[in-house]
Formats: C-alpha cells, sequence, structure tokens
C-alpha cells in the first residue's frame, strides 16, 4: 500500500488537471492564429498549410483509382473503386529502415518499384489510372499536386528531400524506371484523406484526426480567416487546413506540462526539440514515455524489488501496443499484463508489479487521451457548429481499448455549450481519402 503511494506520487506529473489542460487549449489556439496569420506563419510552429481541398466529397464520385499511402509504418499502394460503394484491392511493402534514413531518391526509388510491380501484377498497365499520393508528412502545398517537405517527422530522415516537391520526386523515380506511366491527380496529408473518407457519406463532417504512428489533425476552415491564402478567394469560400499541430509545443509553451520522462523521450529521438506535442501523444512515443516512468520506479526500489531486466533497459523494448493490451485486461486480472512482462524478462512479478505497472500506462494514455482531446475542442470551438463529425483514424485509437471514450469525455467538458460532435472511425483515409481527393479535383478542374 506504501509503495502503490509512492509509485502515484511519481506519476503525479502526468497528470493533467482541468486548469492545465484548459491552459493547453488557449497556447494551441494562440499557435494556430499565428500559423494561419500572413505575418506570423513563417515563425509560427503550428504551421496550419493550406491543402487546396476546398469540396467535400458529394457521395456520387465515381471511377478508378490507383492510390500511394506513405508515412505509418508501412508503405501501401491501392486500387480503388468509387461508385455507390467502394471497393479496394490493397498490398503492403515494407520500408526497410536503411531507406527511411537513407537518400531521397532511395526512398522514392522504393516507392516507384513497389507501385510498378503493383501495377504489373494487376495487370494495370494499358490504363493511366488517376492517382492519389497521400504523404503524411508536413508539407508546404503550392498546389493540389505541389507539396514542398518541410521537414521530416516520426521515424523518418531522408536526405535531399525537405524543401522539394514530393511529386516531383515521385516523377523522377518513375521516369528512371521507364516501364510504367501515371498521373499523380493530388498529394494530400493522411488527415485530409480521412476527413474525406467519412465526409463522402457523412455531412457533418469537418474535422480529420489520426492518433497512431504520428499524430495531427486537419479541418475545414474560412477563407476569410486564413489570412495566409494568396489564391482566389471564389466560392466555396472555404480550405482545409492541415494545421500539423504535431509541432505545438517546440516555441517551447507546453514546457509547463512536460516532465522529465518527455525530455528523455525527446533527446534520445532523432529530432530532438521537435513535435513535442506529437511526442506526448502519439504512438511512435507513448510505449516509451511508459518505459521511462517503469525504470525510474526500478531504480527507486518501487517495482519488481528493484531489479530491472536487461529487455527494459533498452531503448523502444516497451511497444506501445503493450499499453493497449495491458489495459485491455479486466479488472483484478492481470493476463496480458504478466505475458508481456514475461516478454521483458520479468518471469515472477507480484500482483503488485503488474497493478503498479497497468497504472503507468493508464496515466501515460489517458494524457494522451486529454491532450488529444484538448487539440479537437479548440477545433470544435473555432469551427462554431451545431453538429460536428470528427473522422479519426490511427493505430492508438483503433487499438486502445478507451482512448475513444476518454476522449469524448475530455472534449465534453471543454466545447462551447451548445455544439454537439461524434469522433466515428474512418476507415482507410488514406487510400479511399486519397482517391475522393483525386476525384473531387476532377469535377472542379472541369468547373473552374
Ligand atoms: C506528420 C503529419 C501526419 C501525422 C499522422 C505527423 O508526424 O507530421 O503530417 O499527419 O504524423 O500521420
Ligand atoms: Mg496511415
Amino acid at each position: 500500500m506504501v509503495l502503490a503511494c509512492l509509485v502515484q506520487e511519481i506519476c503525479q506529473s502526468l497528470i493533467l488537471g482541468q486548469e492545465l489542460i484548459r491552459e493547453v487549449c488557449d497556447r494551441l489556439e494562440e499557435e494556430i492564429n499565428k500559423g494561419l496569420g500572413k505575418d506570423t506563419n513563417p515563425e509560427a510552429t503550428v504551421k496550419c498549410f493550406p491543402t487546396y481541398v476546398r469540396d467535400l466529397p458529394t457521395g456520387k464520385e465515381n471511377g478508378r483509382f490507383l492510390a500511394l499511402d506513405l508515412g505509418g509504418t508501412n508503405f501501401r499502394v491501392l486500387l480503388i473503386e468509387l461508385g455507390d460503394k467502394c471497393s479496394m484491392d490493397s498490398r503492403i511493402y515494407a520500408v526497410p529502415q536503411p531507406i527511411m534514413v537513407g537518400p531521397g531518391d532511395g526512398l522514392f526509388d522504393h516507392i516507384a518499384e513497389c507501385m510498378a510491380s503493383f501495377i504489373k501484377e494487376r495487370d494495370l498497365g494499358d490504363e493511366i489510372l488517376p492517382l492519389g499520393f497521400t504523404f503524411s508528412f508536413p508539407c508546404k502545398q503550392e498546389g493540389l499536386t505541389k507539396a514542398r517537405l518541410a521537414c521530416w517527422t516520426k521515424g523518418f530522415q531522408c536526405a535531399g528531400v525537405e524543401g522539394n516537391d514530393v511529386v516531383e520526386l515521385l516523377k523522377q523515380a518513375v521516369s528512371r524506371r521507364g516501364d510504367v506511366k501515371i498521373k499523380i491527380c493530388a498529394v494530400l496529408n493522411d488527415t485530409t484523406g480521412t476527413l474525406m473518407s467519412c465526409a463522402w457519406k457523412n455531412q457533418n463532417c469537418r474535422i480529420g484526426l489520426i492518433i497512431g504512428t504520428g499524430t495531427n489533425a486537419c479541418y475545414m476552415e474560412k477563407l476569410e480567416k486564413v489570412e495566409l491564402w494568396d489564391e482566389d478567394r471564389d466560392d466555396p469560400p472555404q480550405v482545409i487546413i492541415n494545421t500539423e499541430w504535431g509541432a505545438f509545443g517546440d516555441s517551447g509553451c507546453i514546457d509547463f506540462i512536460r516532465t522529465e520522462y518527455d525530455n528523455n523521450v525527446d533527446r534520445e529521438s532523432i529530432n530532438p526539440g521537435r513535435q513535442l506535442y506529437e511526442k506526448m501523444i502519439s504512438g511512435m512515443y507513448m510505449g516509451e514515455i511508459a518505459r521511462q516512468v517503469l525504470v525510474h520506479l526500478v531504480s527507486q526500489g518501487l517495482l519488481f524489488g528493484g531489479y530491472s531486466s536487461d529487455i527494459l533497459l533498452e531503448k523502444g523494448s516497451f511497444f506501445t501496443k503493450y499499453i493497449s493490451e495491458i489495459e485491455s485486461d479486466k479488472v483484478g486480472d492481470y493476463n496480458n499484463c504478466r505475458n508481456i512482462l514475461e516478454e521483458l524478462g520479468f518471469n515472477d512479478a507480484t500482483d503488485a508489479d503488474c497493478a503498479n505497472v497497468r497504472y503507468v500506462c493508464t496515466c501515460v494514455s489517458r494524457r494522451a487521451a486529454y491532450l488529444a482531446a484538448a487539440g479537437v475542442a479548440v477545433l470544435l470551438n473555432r469551427i462554431n457548429e451545431e453538429s460536428v463529425t470528427v473522422a479519426v483514424d490511427g493505430s492508438v485509437y483503433r487499438f486502445h481499448p478507451h482512448f475513444h471514450n476518454l476522449m469524448v469525455e475530455q472534449i465534453s467538458h471543454l466545447i462551447k455549450p451548445g455544439i454537439k460532435f461524434d469522433l466515428i472511425l474512418s476507415e482507410d483515409g488514406s487510400g479511399r481519402g486519397a482517391a475522393l481527393v483525386a476525384a473531387v479535383a476532377a469535377r472542379t478542374d472541369a468547373i473552374r
């Protein structure tokens, strides 16, 4: 019991009260305003890139499309058929770690190779299908088919890509091969794909949210609030903004809630000082935060009799999926927890050890859910419509047993009275969403 109290004391810094969360909301709101302002954007950390997507799907889009999806754990090529229903065929290709941190040409050659083999396997060579490229990194878009990478995030760090147009790099890689023809109709972020995919059948969808390897959100904004927008302001007077909120905090403005564990995770990452909000929320980091806390508890003699295993001391050994699994155990039961601890080299963990490990997991995941909720609440309050659907995707949201409920509960505390919202799992934004952006682009090209 005494031990449990000490554990709680150590985890106290991970617990965010309502006042702190409200402060986070205020600061994010400020950062978004800076991102959207013409003069303030260059220094802003939350970049709020206009996506050039200004129309939502009608639900009547049709045709066959190719989509590429790069930015999560894997690379995927998809063939999508839009009609009354949407059907799709896809294949996952691994992106070997050396390619993720090697030269940019190597990455794009790899993508082109996977795409070429997909096209050949399915005999799609004769027809040049419109292609949507879901590229889930911060890009400054200069049109629907032009996106300059601002900086790599998550596990990627390929030389020679930052500052360049990724559509151009893909085209070059395809022409280096010379064996397939493609027509790139749109380049988009996964959040945009998620929003579009849900908006296809849901009229109220205005926000796309990812809580997966990384985190980010986009939303439909009125052009009058996008000072940054240099293009025409004709109808429709709106544009989807890719907030890139993962970088929230990179100015130091959320240091007041960051802990020594967050500092350690950041310091040991491939992009120290960057994506600080993302590092408190998303799947690439949640497990590592928990591991930092666990190692600290062991060092204080509060876990496993004060003896660590070699595995637990290795960076990255406590996977984020462990958090979901441990929290999926029924109350009073530690089945998953014990199996995981065994994998980590603890063969005789006590019930108290298990209870404490689970407690750490709940603190880390609850904080992540509340922080993500704060972000969604800021967007809902900005949009300020009576009823808004939030399309969500990503492994953390999908597989954590309580993430959805924790978010809904916290968002409810933070939004203006009178706003109603839903969080809906949006299946396959990166595929269907990419096809829809390509389809909508074809439609509006015809009109404009
Ligand atoms: C990227 C975003 C992306 C998010 C989710 C972040 O690291 O910067 O562009 O939307 O991850 O995949
Ligand atoms: Mg993805």
